[in-house]
């Protein structure tokens, strides 16, 4: 249980400039930050391994007027970037929070590779939905794990400072909100504090907490989660305990195609270039270019809250280029047919049925959902997915300044206080559709750097702090 208490009177082992609570890619961001500051700065992760949502990601992080964009001849701005998150949620974001994290993507992505050589292609070959220009960055494998690792290299370089088996449970706080430092809890029981100067919070959101769910996403209450499950919502807990106030509590990333039994997600580039979606009679019963997020409440609503992702053999090789889907096809959750008519004894759906929504493909039907059919329509050889729709990660969380500084409910911010990540209130307004892909990586690494370099400048400004050992462990 997260809990808040009085600093005085506590003992520290140690005290550091910056601690951050979490080693993903908020966390790593923030920790490269304050290293490039010069500040040290210690991480810690309850895990054995830092591994996080993060890894779990296709590591696509969306960003405006990078050299990659230059490269590949895109044009992009941050007002055109900030338009299509704010369409997407239709103005709920904090507008202030939208416009500083699209102005610094493009120089967080440059930063990340030139100076930590973090390396990033742009992904050109297909739009995710509500993008209006190619603007993903990604590892080479579009695998979330490659990112996260090459983070935890560079932050290791960096000098920062990771200590895991470390799960912060406790804040100690002085009167007037200065979190003076944690408790953490080792795994055999053991446990020590360790003092800081500033606090930044990047242990993600709530989706690894049914009883958060419940309360605050009830539509996800039963749903599969997807993310990583030491995500417990204990940023939300903790702030709540100062005073904090939160944002967007019932926003969240879905996703309605993850392959069922196998647990394996499917990209959404499928049916971004030409896939559709049926239901367990065959029928199409949504326009899949809405987006994927929203798409995992239809899908769930859908006979057995399944649906199948339905395509062909161009865009079989489309779905090569990602290590989830060559996983999908391995583990035997790839359907193939030559004709729909052995697809749907497959698939168990009726076939006539199954022809029409396929049909729909060629274009010249009007679609009863408004997708337009524009890229060229499915053939034979067709294969079929069987997938359900999943929690992914939440998107409610503090609110913070576009320093990443928390905030109080009467705006004002706490004195050392930060977050980024899914630890604070993101950029998807209210609700499931409110999501543009990439708003997760984005928060993370751009508010992350943000609130690594505000962090490491207060103790710069302050003190020149330096790691102070006031007595040896133990
Ligand atoms: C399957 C999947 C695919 C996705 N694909 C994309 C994508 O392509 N693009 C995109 O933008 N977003 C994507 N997302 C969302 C994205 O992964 C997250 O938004 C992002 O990783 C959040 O980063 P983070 O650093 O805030 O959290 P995390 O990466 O989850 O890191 C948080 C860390 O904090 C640790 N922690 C938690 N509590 C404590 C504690 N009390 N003490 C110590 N440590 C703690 C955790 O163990 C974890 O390591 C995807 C998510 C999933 C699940």
């Amino acid at each position: 249980m997260a809990t808040v208490k009085p600093a005085a009177g506590q003992y520290f082992t140690a005290s550091v400039p910056v601690l951050i609570v979490g080693a993903g890619a908020c966390g790593l961001t923030a920790a490269l930050a304050c290293r490039d500051a010069g500040v040290e700065v210690v991480l810690l992760e309850r895990d054995s391994l830092a591994t996080g949502s993060t890894s779990l990601s296709s590591g696509m992080i969306p960003a405006c007027r990078t050299a990659q964009q230059a490269h590949a001849g895109v044009e992009d701005c941050v007002a055109l970037m900030m338009a299509d998150i704010n369409k997407k949620c239709a103005n709920q974001a904090p507008a202030e929070l939208v416009e500083a994290i699209c102005a610094q993507s493009g120089p967080t992505i440059g930063w990340l590779t030139e100076e930590h050589g973090i390396a990033l292609q742009l992904v050109n070959d297909f739009l995710y939905p509500g993008h209006s220009v190619a603007r993903m960055h990604a590892p080479a494998s579009r695998a979330g794990a490659d990112l996260q690792a090459a983070l935890l290299q560079a932050s290791e370089r960096s000098g920062a400072t990771l200590m895991t088996d470390a799960w912060v449970t406790t804040l100690f706080v002085a009167e007037e909100g200065t979190v003076k430092g944690v408790r953490i809890a080792r795994p055999d029981g053991t446990g020590e504090a360790i003092g800081c100067g500033a606090l930044i919070l990047a242990c993600n959101g709530f989706g690894g907490n049914p009883a958060m769910v419940a309360q605050y996403i009830p539509a996800m209450a039963g749903a599969e989660y997807f993310g990583h499950r030491g995500n417990q919502g204990e940023a939300v807990q903790w702030g709540h305990a100062l005073g904090a106030a939160t944002r967007c509590m019932g926003a969240y990333q879905g996703h309605g195609s993850v392959a069922t039994p196998h647990q394996i997600l499917v990209t959404w580039a499928l049916m971004m270039e030409g896939g559709i979606q049926v239901n367990a009679h065959g029928e199409r019963f949504s326009n899949e270019h809405d987006g994927y997020s929203e798409q995992a409440v239809r899908v769930l609503d859908q006979p057995g809250g399944i649906a199948w992702c339905v395509y062909d053999g161009r865009r079989h090789q489309l779905g090569g280029q990602f290590e989830d889907y060559r996983s999908a096809c391995e583990r035997g959750a790839v359907l193939q047919a030559a004709d729909t008519e052995r697809l749907a004894a497959q698939m168990a759906v009726p076939h006539a049925a199954l022809a029409a929504s396929i049909a729909m493909t060629q274009g010249e039907r009007r679609c009863p959902f408004g997708r337009s059919f524009t890229a060229p329509a499915l053939a034979a050889p067709y294969h079929a997915i069987k997938v359900t729709g999943a929690l992914l990660h939440t998107q409610g969380g503090l609110a913070v300044s576009t320093k990443g500084q928390v905030l109080t409910d009467t705006g004002k911010p706490l004195p050392n206080l930060y977050a980024g990540g899914g630890a604070a209130g993101g950029l998807s307004g209210e609700h499931v559709w409110g999501y543009l892909s990439g708003n997760g990586l984005l928060s993370a690494v751009v508010l992350g750097r943000i609130a690594g370099q505000a962090a490491a400048y207060k103790q710069c400004s302050e003190s020149q702090l330096h790691t102070v050992r006031m007595m040896q462990r133990g």
